[in-house]
């Protein structure tokens, strides 16, 4: 697919609620520069709390029609919405790398992923029941389960069109209505896929805001008629979501950072652990809140293992997304790639070896591009700052540790609690590392798979609530009992 490929991005998006395009009345907007090129890709409005009202208020007019269709006309609509999205796969995925700079192949496997998120939540919702109970001779209890209304949902910018589409699939099955605020540095497939949408679903069903956290995001978080906010972002913006949110009461379910082990057993298949490590450490330029950046090898493999790790980073392809050989694109914009590179710089400040890599890397043909070279530190210790902090960038540090008890106490000495691979052939050993580990998502022999229908989600500071399964359905609906008596008894109260 080349870079220069005819699909058009319009120099200005407007807000979309009610399946119009809206001028905001905040005249504000934010720049969307390519990482590639840095040229201007497109600007979208900075949304203030009056515009962001009038998407709630479209959503608030649109989720009781949109509940009482039923489940199999929601799901019917929202299988429509993962066809079309899949017969303009070329066109997404090229508009999702212009935007992010991630290689064209993954871009492609992300739209794949957004529409299997809306047909497993299209299936799933069929069988979505209550649960009805006898609880006397005429009486029924009934819990029937029920949309909250009107949801606010927010995305982080490093999966934008799956993120999109993984976390409203949920929401909108179970018969809410949507206001979507899209991720800032990349909102362009979040548009157009609510412009394919509002083709399909009812008005005011999807609606989608940009701006800034601190204005439309929160705005969103703070609006009385929103009953609950689902955000993907770091640990710091969830602490203030939800405080902001605790006023008015709000459920939240809180995706979050993470900062992940990936240990490497003595007993390991080292040929297959290498490739996981690297798919854990560079996936996405490592710009995954899974992203197992902190390997643990056990001393009597560590040699083998980093051999191995330092032999294949160099034939990671580096620099075209478009390329289809290429596996690393670029960062997605330039204060987070200056982010990442202080993190190099801090990490041999504080007398971190860099084994490979460690700094910018310049291309003749993008030389505006934003690329970092794969980084691997050498054998740190724990409590450097590299070693401790998400730095959300292809940098991972090398760890050496003698047995199970103590790499497990190290792996969970951090606050984060999102994932963790464990790299064994001893399926006892893997079982009990996985049970003890803090982590919401364990991956034994393998990494960063993410299946529509395993729960997905963190524990500790890594936030609270499950995606991509069944879970996530509940935490969008409340339940309502009713209790009946079908055969009244005319008797007197008193008698
Ligand atoms: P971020 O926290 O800066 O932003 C996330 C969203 O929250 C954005 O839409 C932003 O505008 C909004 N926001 C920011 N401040 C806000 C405020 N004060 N009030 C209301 N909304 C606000 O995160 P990011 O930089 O976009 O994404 C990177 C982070 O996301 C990393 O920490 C990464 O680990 C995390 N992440 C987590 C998961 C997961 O599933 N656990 C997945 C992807 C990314």
């Amino acid at each position: 697919m080349p870079r220069d490929a005819t699909y058009e991005i319009p120099a200005s998006y407007d807000l979309f609620i009610g399946n119009e395009w809206v001028t905001p009345t905040s005249s504000a907007v934010l720049e969307n520069r390519s990482p590639l090129t840095d040229d201007l890709l497109c600007t979208v409005p900075d949304a203030n709390e009056v515009d962001v009202a009038a998407a709630v208020h479209a959503a608030k007019g649109a989720w009781r029609g949109w509940f009482a269709l039923g489940a199999r006309k929601r799901a019917n609509l929202l299988l429509q919405v993962a066809d079309r999205l899949e017969a303009d796969a070329d066109r997404f995925a090229w508009l999702e790398t212009t935007d992010t700079g991630k290689p064209w192949r993954e871009s492609k496997a992300n739209v794949h992923t957004a529409a299997d998120r809306l047909r497993y939540f299209a299936g799933v919702v069929r069988g979505f029941d209550g649960r009805t109970q006898p609880v006397g001779r005429n009486i029924l209890s009934m819990d029937l389960r029920e949309p909250l209304g009107v949801v606010g949902i927010m995305g982080a910018w490093n999966f934008p069109l799956n993120m999109f589409a993984g976390k409203i699939a949920p929401a909108l099955a179970v018969g809410n209505a949507v206001v979507y605020k899209a991720p800032e540095p990349t909102p362009i497939t979040t548009f157009e896929l609510a412009r394919l949408m509002g083709e399909l679903l009812p008005p005011g069903v999807i609606n989608v805001v940009t701006g800034r956290g601190e204005t439309a995001g929160a705005a969103l978080v703070a609006h009385p008629d929103v009953r609950k906010i689902s955000l993907t972002g770091s640990s710091d913006t969830g602490r203030i979501v939800m405080s902001s949110a605790a006023k008015s009461l709000k459920r939240v379910t809180l995706e979050l950072g993470g900062k992940n082990a990936q240990i490497v057993y003595g007993d390991a298949d080292l040929a297959a652990a290498a490739q996981g490590v690297m798919l854990g450490a560079f996936m996405n330029q490592g710009q995954v809140c899974t992203s197992g950046s902190r390997i643990f090898a056990h001393r009597s493999i560590a040699d083998e293992l980093r051999d191995r790790v330092v032999g294949l980073i160099p034939k990671l392809r580096v620099g075209d997304p478009f390329d289809p050989e290429t596996n690393m694109g670029s960062m997605v914009y330039r204060e987070h790639m200056d982010s990442v590179l202080r993190y190099i710089d801090q990490g041999r400040a504080e007398g971190g070896q860099v084994v490979v890599g460690g700094g910018r890397l310049d291309l003749d043909a993008f030389p505006k591009g934003l690329f970092v070279q794969p980084t691997l530190f050498g054998a740190v210790e724990d409590d450097m700052t590299v070693a401790r902090e998400e730095i959300f960038g292809p940098v991972a540090t090398f760890h050496l540790f003698d047995d199970e008890d103590e790499v497990i106490g190290r792996a969970n000495a951090l606050d984060y609690g999102l994932a963790a691979g464990i790299w064994s052939q001893d399926l006892g050993r893997a079982h009990r590392t996985a049970q003890a580990i803090e982590a919401g998502r364990v991956w034994v022999n393998c990494y960063n798979l993410f299946p529509s229908g395993s729960a997905f989600g963190g524990t500790k500071a890594s936030g609270f609530g499950r995606e991509d399964a069944f879970e996530s359905m509940l935490d969008f609906t409340q339940v309502k009992n009713v209790i009946m008596d079908y055969a009244p008894s005319r008797r007197s109260f008193y008698d």
